[in-house]
């Protein structure tokens, strides 16, 4: 017999012994993801939203937001890829995997983990907006706080956050991670070994 856990009962919080320190509590998410949903839904009322997630790491972060916003809706995704070391972004952005959806006359509204240099959603924003969408927004769960200016700007942040490299809640190391319910600051030492490599870096 499987181990069950009987209902209304707390798991106690396990932090994974990679992460240095929680960032975003899976609390903290899901407020603040409640908020946005009902932030976006008054902003669209009346409009039908095509929501489209940054693969692989928005995966996690549009499925929450989806459910939460109170409008009909059309959900597709794209994925882009840069290269550069495995924790930095890269100057080369391009389009990897394109939507199934078209996008002329609809309302779009990208959905991304994490708005650093600005670079993907610059180039998304350029890529997708020439195909003539009734409106283009962009909606992030994380924006670092670094000391130049990102070439992008998003229309909507869950949480700004320090510059720290972080995984969870769709956000990867190396593949790893994405599973956790929490955003987390990744130790150092999990992927120093790798610092002096480039490596290709699949965004999201
Ligand atoms: P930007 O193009 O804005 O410089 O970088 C955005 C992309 O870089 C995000 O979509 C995300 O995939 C990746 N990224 C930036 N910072 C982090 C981070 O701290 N952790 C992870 N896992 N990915 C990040
Ligand atoms: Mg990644």
């Amino acid at each position: 017999m499987p181990r069950q856990q009987a209902a209304g009962a707390r798991r106690p919080a396990r932090v994974h012994p990679d992460v240095e320190e929680v960032l975003v509590s899976r609390r903290a998410l899901a407020r603040r993801v409640a908020e946005l949903g009902r932030q976006i839904t008054a902003d669209y009322a009346g409009r039908e939203l095509l929501l489209v997630g940054i693969l692989r790491g928005a995966a996690v972060f549009v499925a929450d937001l989806a459910r939460a916003i109170d409008l009909p809706l059309r959900l597709d995704f794209v994925s882009a890829a840069s290269y550069g070391a495995g924790t930095e972004s890269s100057g080369d952005v391009r389009v990897e995997q394109d939507l199934r959806e078209p996008v002329a006359g609809r309302h779009l509204l990208l959905v991304d983990t994490v708005l650093d240099t600005g670079l993907t959603l610059h180039v998304l924003d350029a890529t997708l907006g020439a195909r003539g969408p009734a409106s283009l927004r962009s909606v992030v769960l994380l924006r670092k706080h670094r000391g130049t200016p990102p070439l992008h700007t998003a229309d909507y942040v869950g949480f700004t956050v320090p510059d720290r490299f972080v995984v969870g809640y769709g956000l990867d190391y190396a593949q790893r991670y994405r599973n956790l319910p929490y955003v987390g600051v990744l130790r150092p030492s999990i992927y120093q070994p790798m610092g002096g490599l480039t490596v290709t870096k699949s965004i999201g």
